[in-house]
């Protein structure tokens, strides 16, 4: 890692890596990804048409997360292409991070699909691709502090628990019993569309009906992306999180 010491976070992959898989370029991912701890699977990656300059960034988005959350480092360990169809991107409880549409389509069709996203208030305002990756970092965050207090990796109970004090926090309230998913709801809908998304496939979690392991996510994206001026519910989840991380 300390040998990236000289790259800015977003200076060094996008432009010159390009979108040919040549020898250099897939050293060049492969010792980047060791240095950050993660094993880059490129036969996966090129089998299924990822760019190098998109797997490059998405690296080095990784590498600026730790950074803005030390706690994490090694949350990933696996880079790959996914199987979904349709997800940009996704990330597996035992810490494989995948790309899909994020990596197969080039930089100017990505933005403006997610500018169009953007535009429907569909992910937090201020934010470009790159939250996408930090969306995803998001789930490993909940899915490594669901193993630290559990025992075992999963989804639902911590997020519901980080939401539950961020909103105790936001509302300045003294006491969790007070908090109603409602409440929670208010709050993490000012968000994104996609923080209150309620999926078919995953119905929610206890008393809440929609994914809030979706919320906990758009936040982190928000917060990793406009630290100290994303939207105050996303800081007071990203505060909780890195409160937990400490504990
Ligand atoms: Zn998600």
């Amino acid at each position: 890692m300390g040998s990236r010491g000289g790259h800015s976070h977003f200076g060094y992959g996008n432009r010159s890596i390009g979108n040919q898989w040549t020898d250099d370029v897939k050293k060049k991912i492969k010792d980047y990804g060791k240095d950050i701890g993660i094993y880059v699977s490129l036969g996966s990656l090129m089998a299924s048409g990822i760019r190098p300059d998109l797997t490059m960034s998405a690296l080095q988005d990784v590498e600026a997360f730790y950074h803005m959350f030390p706690k994490a480092q090694g949350i990933v360990n696996k880079l790959v292409a996914t199987d979904l169809p349709n997800a940009y991107a996704a990330m597996c409880v035992n810490g494989t991070l995948e790309l899909g549409l994020y990596g197969k389509l080039d930089l100017q069709t990505l933005n403006s699909y997610y500018k169009h996203d953007l535009q429907a208030k569909f992910h937090p305002a201020n934010t470009d691709y790159h939250a996408i990756i930090w969306h995803e970092l998001g789930h490993a965050l909940e899915v490594h502090l669901h193993e630290k207090k559990y025992g075992y990796p999963d989804f639902g109970p911590i997020a519901a628990e980080v939401l539950e004090n961020a909103t105790m926090k936001v509302m300045e309230l003294v006491s969790v019993n007070s908090i109603t998913p409602k409440k929670v709801f208010n709050y993490a809908k000012t968000i994104s569309g996609y923080a209150v998304h309620k999926k078919t496939d995953a119905p929610g979690y206890g008393a809440y009906d929609w994914a809030v392991w979706e919320t906990l996510a758009e936040a982190i994206g928000d917060y990793a992306q406009n630290k100290k001026k994303a939207h105050k519910f996303s800081v007071a989840i990203a505060e909780e999180v890195m409160r937990m991380l400490d504990n």
